[in-house]
């Protein structure tokens, strides 16, 4: 054998595989087809990479699909202290901010990938970039190696971590999933998630461009509630964005893939119950007496919202305050907690921040990220059937079942 173990993949769950197969003293090849490493992880946090979260591990995998347990073994060798201690070891403080988020001090992911790769260069780890693994290899379940652009590359142990399929231009195109495939395991439902959402009619394009903080989304399918988030959304020119459409974007797929009906509610006012709402317009109308309800609009709403909503309600936006009747009242309330939208689809591939489904965890063991029948097989990262919500969850479930089976890798 060549190498000990092969590591396929330099994103974050690659990185903390091969650093800690050399740790233990294994020889280690990592292998990454695109030109440079860590493309993907360069963009995480836009461009500030939130590392992690500070949630203790019983809160943490209650964010993680489809069943954050398979995690429990992984966590408990390797969690947010010790990805955190690592960066700091390398001269990378970090900032907690709101939501449990942290990011480097810099606020800069490039600080993030140089110490990955400096750690992994300071334990002798071999960086082969520009090399695709296209086959691994195999004979009686026993993996021995991988052919990358016609070469072939041997060694003990092989650990995939070839990231999902979402921003392709990345280098995660899902190509580890067919390589997989290939030794007979099974790939649950691949598919966007963390995604914007397509709604149908022209709403969302008129207020494109305007974001709203503190505000209520309610999904409705089939229309029984299935779902809420309160924070900030965008509108685009396409439908909604933002971080908690992006959140409820799991749920919104899986159910557009059942064909079911698929409605968002935004509640503008979420901090006024129906009767605080009314008194409050009540009074509102009053002071304004003679003056325009667009006038009015404007201290409930941001200006750009005022002549699309009054136009939603098809009332005279010059209609004086005092000539409001109850029924219009009414329909004012209505539209301030239900702004409501059809949901026509999601966004593809190469917008979506995540890829929920992937190799089935019931063939992979939790206590090694071993292939339950391909020996020496081990995988880690995106690709594996897990994925969590915004907040720096999702790297950290790289970073733990790469640590994992960079821990378990056996060398020759
Ligand atoms: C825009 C954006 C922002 C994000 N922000 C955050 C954030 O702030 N916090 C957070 O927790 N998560 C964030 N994520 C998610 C996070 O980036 C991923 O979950 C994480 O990168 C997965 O790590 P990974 O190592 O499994 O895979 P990846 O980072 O995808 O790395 C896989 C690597 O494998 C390589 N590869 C693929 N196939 C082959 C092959 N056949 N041969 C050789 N190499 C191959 C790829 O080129 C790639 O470099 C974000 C994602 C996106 C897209």
């Amino acid at each position: 054998m060549e190498y000990d173990a092969i590591v396929v993949g330099s994103g974050p769950a690659g990185f903390l595989a091969a650093g800690r197969a050399a740790e233990r003293g294994l020889s280690v090849l990592l292998l990454e087809k695109m030109k440079k490493p860590g493309r993907k992880l360069l963009l995480t946090g836009k461009g500030r990479c939130n590392i992690t979260n500070n949630l203790p591990v019983n809160e943490f995998i209650k964010h993680v699909f489809p069943s954050g347990r398979f995690l429990r073994y992984a966590f408990s060798h390797f969690y947010s202290k010790e990805i955190l201690n690592l960066l700091e070891r390398y001269g990378v403080p970090v900032n907690l901010e709101r939501g449990g988020r942290y990011f480097p001090k810099s606020n800069k992911s490039v600080d993030v990938l140089r110490t990955f790769i400096k750690w992994n260069e300071d334990l002798n780890v071999k960086i082969l970039t520009g090399k695709r693994v296209e086959k691994l290899l195999a004979k009686n379940k026993v993996i021995y190696g991988v052919e990358a652009d016609g070469q072939r590359f041997l060694a003990r142990s092989v650990i995939l971590a070839t990231g999902g399929k979402s921003y392709p231009a990345t280098g995660s195109n899902g190509q580890g999933y067919e390589l997989a495939k290939q030794l007979g395991h099974t790939v649950e439902n691949v598919r966007p998630s963390l995604v914007p959402l397509e709604t149908e009619g022209v709403l969302a394009k008129k207020l494109q461009g305007l974001t709203l903080k503190n505000v209520r989304a309610v999904v409705w399918v089939n229309n029984k509630k299935a779902g809420e988030e309160f924070g900030e959304l965008l509108f685009t020119h396409f439908g909604l964005s933002g971080p908690i459409i992006l959140t409820l974007s799991r749920i919104v797929v899986d159910e557009l893939q059942k064909n079911n009906e698929v409605e968002i509610t935004i509640d503008l006012k979420p901090a006024l119950d129906e009767q605080k709402l009314d008194t409050r317009l009540l009074r509102d109308l009053n002071e304004h007496g003679k003056k325009k309800i667009s006038n009015m609009f404007r201290s409930w709403l941001p200006s750009s919202m005022v002549p699309v909503f009054i136009d939603l309600m098809e009332m005279d936006p010059d209609k004086a305050c005092h000539q409001i009747s109850s029924k219009e009242r009414k329909q004012i309330r209505y539209q301030l907690k239900n702004l409501r939208f059809q949901i026509t689809g999601h966004r593809p591939f190469n917008e979506a921040i995540i890829t929920a489904g992937g190799i089935s965890t019931k063939e992979i063991s939790p206590k090694t990220m071993e292939s339950k029948f391909i020996s020496g097989l081990h995988f880690a990262g995106e690709m594996i059937d897990l994925d969590a919500k915004t907040g720096g969850f999702n790297l950290q479930i790289a970073y733990s079942t790469g640590w994992l089976a960079g821990d378990s890798a056996q060398g020759t």
